[in-house]
């Protein structure tokens, strides 16, 4: 089993991008399993027909005590294993620490031994690389990073800040930053201005992913483009992070 996280800012497209390679790693045979760090609690919306899955936490708040591990986690498109962390009461309480509940909650249960993942995927929003944040690279949850960023001020920032925080974990043995996924902007110099970025901090672009109004398309039809679409500039840059994924696994 593998377990990768995708963090950025909010609204540059992790969601998007975790839920296109959830499809096509499922596409190409391995079970997949996402799992939603945001309190937003939408990551697996396109897998699941538009329908936003109950997060962990509400359910748990929901005072169920013989909660089963079919009411945290949903079956979505192809097969993928779909949850939602969700955060707490709004103005109470701490996200961070709502994420490790869950967790704890889908250990408590034998999730990864009973539904046998072959990649988890963790959709993290990274604004905040705070304790609470950084909870998912603690602990072995997470093990290998993806950073996705457009080439926007506020963007860059953030992947900075992850990447920042990325390092103090891999230090002590525990997550390591495996690459940058570009996920375009169209914002002038945007290559450059990431790959520059990308050198900074010792990592590749993994792919570049283009901006394309297929996404919006697909979204309105309630799905992600990966399972509509086998070809396509959108799916071959998820391909090509699909692939660069997979073909770790070999040089491991
Ligand atoms: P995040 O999870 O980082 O908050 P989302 O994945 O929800 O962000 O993306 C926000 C919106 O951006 C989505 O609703 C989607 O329409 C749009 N989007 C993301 N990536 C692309 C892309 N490559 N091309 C076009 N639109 C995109
Ligand atoms: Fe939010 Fe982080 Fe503070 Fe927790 S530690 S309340 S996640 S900012
Ligand atoms: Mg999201």
């Amino acid at each position: 089993m593998r377990r990768i996280a995708l963090y950025g800012k909010g609204g540059i497209g992790k969601s998007t991008t975790t839920s296109n390679l959830s499809i096509v790693l499922a596409k190409k045979g391995y079970t997949v399993m996402q799992i939603g760090c945001d309190p937003k609690a939408d990551s697996t919306r396109m897998l699941t027909g538009g329908e936003r899955i109950t997060p962990i936490l509400k359910t748990l708040r929901q005072g169920k005590d013989g909660v089963t591990l079919d009411q945290l986690v949903t079956k979505g498109d192809y097969g993928i294993y779909c949850a939602e962390c969700g955060g707490p009461t709004p103005g109470v309480g701490c996200a961070g620490r709502g994420i490790i509940s869950a967790f704890e909650r889908l250990d408590a249960l034998n999730a990864f031994n009973e539904l046998k993942p072959d990649f988890v995927l963790y959709d993290v929003l990274g604004d905040v690389v705070c304790g609470g944040f950084a909870m998912p690279l603690r602990k072995g949850y997470a093990e290998e990073v993806y950073i996705v960023t457009s080439g926007e001020l506020m963007s860059l920032y953030a992947a900075e800040n992850i990447a920042l925080a990325v390092s103090q974990f891999s230090q002590k043995g525990y997550a390591r930053l495996c690459g940058i996924i570009q996920n375009s902007r169209n914002v002038e110099n945007e290559d450059k201005l990431i790959s520059d970025l990308a050198a900074e901090i010792g990592v590749r672009v993994v792919t570049r992913i283009p901006r394309d109004k297929v996404v919006q398309e697909c979204e309105s039809a309630r799905s992600t483009v990966a399972s509509f679409f086998d070809d396509g500039a959108y799916v071959r840059a998820i391909t090509v992070l699909a692939d660069e994924i997979i073909s770790k696994k070999e040089n491991r």
